[in-house]
């Protein structure tokens, strides 16, 4: 975030607010009408909702008929990972949830199911999982019980590793189970088309791509299938999630999507580039450095690395006094720093901890220079120790 003090380095965390959504934001605060009222005021506001839930619909290639707001991805999950289901009017029992080790919490910690029915499945050492695993893991699913409900994200928030959702789809489809994928942080990062996952459901989160924080949405493949809704009351959303639409997030979500899907390919190479000249200054001022999932293919934006003989969470305060905000670990909730549950996944243990820089819409060069300027600043203790 050049032209200012600081270089904001962390949209893994949260992506900072894209002009375009912040003035659909304002625009709708002023909108007299409920989009369920039949009135000239409700219908202006109907609309408005239509057009952000298509704009949301084609980031994923699905029928705007799919779309399901939610107040975020946590609230997403917890939607749609449950044992109830519905197909149709004929109630469906899912009675083992299989996640990646890897997930984000909201998704380890396996929404409405009980503990003792989630199992997490391991990953290889560059993080990611391999179709066999879930084969194996489903093989041994009980049927009787209940049909399986799998759930691996496209791109991990930490380490940006991208996983073969697209091999492990037929083999959860052939078992007769649920796929479930959290597509948050690969939204607007690579191409995401909701057939060609292969996906049930995608759960999505407008703050990742330069919309407002707390909504986010659930798009599913179909409408035969659903989960029994989390939120009851008035109906809305089709029944699938009560309670008035958040309009201003709902539309500001509406415009980063729309923003986000036109700009991705040369915004890909563009972030690419600046990573790749990140990681190749890093390899150079720090050359036993460890890239996390750097042989593997990951998103354009993110690098996670560590630092031999480094703590991280040392790292990232220093950082922040050198005026780059990162962050070290997930660590993108409520403050809380702790081991990170992807490192030990992927048999990292031995590391102090990880740094994660994600770049995102506001980067530019002069962010890099000043990182890598800081890096050598922060990295001198340890030079002088050695
Ligand atoms: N899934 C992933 C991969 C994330 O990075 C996050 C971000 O924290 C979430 C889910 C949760 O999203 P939300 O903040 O919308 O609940």
């Amino acid at each position: 975030m050049m032209g200012g003090e600081r270089s904001y380095l962390d949209y893994n965390a949260t992506a900072p607010l894209l002009p375009a959504a912040r003035a659909a934001v304002l625009e709708v605060l002023d909108l007299k009408g409920n989009p369920s009222s039949v009135h000239r005021e409700g219908r202006t506001a109907r609309a408005l909702l239509d057009r952000a839930r298509a704009r949301v619909a084609a980031l994923v290639g699905a029928d705007p008929a799919h779309v399901t707001f939610t107040s975020g991805a946590t609230e997403g999950a917890c939607h749609v990972l449950t044992p109830h289901y519905r197909m149709g009017r004929t109630p469906l029992t899912v009675s083992h949830l299989y996640v990646a080790a890897t997930e984000h919490p909201c998704i380890r910690e396996g929404g409405r199911f009980p503990a003792d029915r989630v199992t997490a499945l391991p990953v290889d050492p560059e993080g990611r999982i391999d179709p066999a695993t879930v084969k194996t893991a489903l093989a041994a699913h009980d049927r009787e019980s209940g049909v399986p409900m799998v759930a691996v994200m496209l791109a991990n928030n930490e380490s940006g590793v991208i996983q073969p959702v697209e091999a492990i789809a037929p083999i959860v489809r052939a078992a007769g189970g649920i796929l479930v994928v959290d597509a948050v942080q690969a939204v607007t990062r690579i191409p995401v088309d909701i057939d060609v996952t292969g996906a049930d459901f995608l759960i999505l989160s407008a703050h990742k791509i330069g919309g407002p924080k707390g909504v986010g949405a659930v798009v599913s493949r179909g409408e035969i299938m659903m989960p029994v809704p989390l939120v009851i009351g008035g109906g809305q959303e089709k029944g699938h999630r009560s309670g008035t639409e958040n309009m201003s997030g709902i539309v500001g979500f509406g415009a980063a999507a729309h923003i986000g899907l036109k700009g991705l390919n040369e915004e890909y190479m563009r972030l690419r580039a600046l990573r790749d000249r990140l990681e190749d200054g890093l390899r150079e001022r720090v050359p036993d450095v460890i890239v996390v999932s750097g042989g593997a293919d990951r998103l354009a934006n993110t690098s996670f690395f560590a630092v031999p003989g480094m703590k991280a969470e040392t790292m990232q305060i220093a950082f922040d006094l050198e005026g780059i905000s990162l962050s070290a670990g997930s660590a993108c909730s409520s403050g809380k720093v702790g081991e990170s549950h992807v490192l030990k996944a992927m048999g990292l243990d031995a590391v102090q901890g990880a740094i994660r820089v994600s770049l995102g819409a506001e980067t530019v060069d002069e962010d890099v220079e000043r990182f890598l300027l800081a890096l050598e600043r922060v990295t001198a203790r340890r030079r002088a120790a050695a």
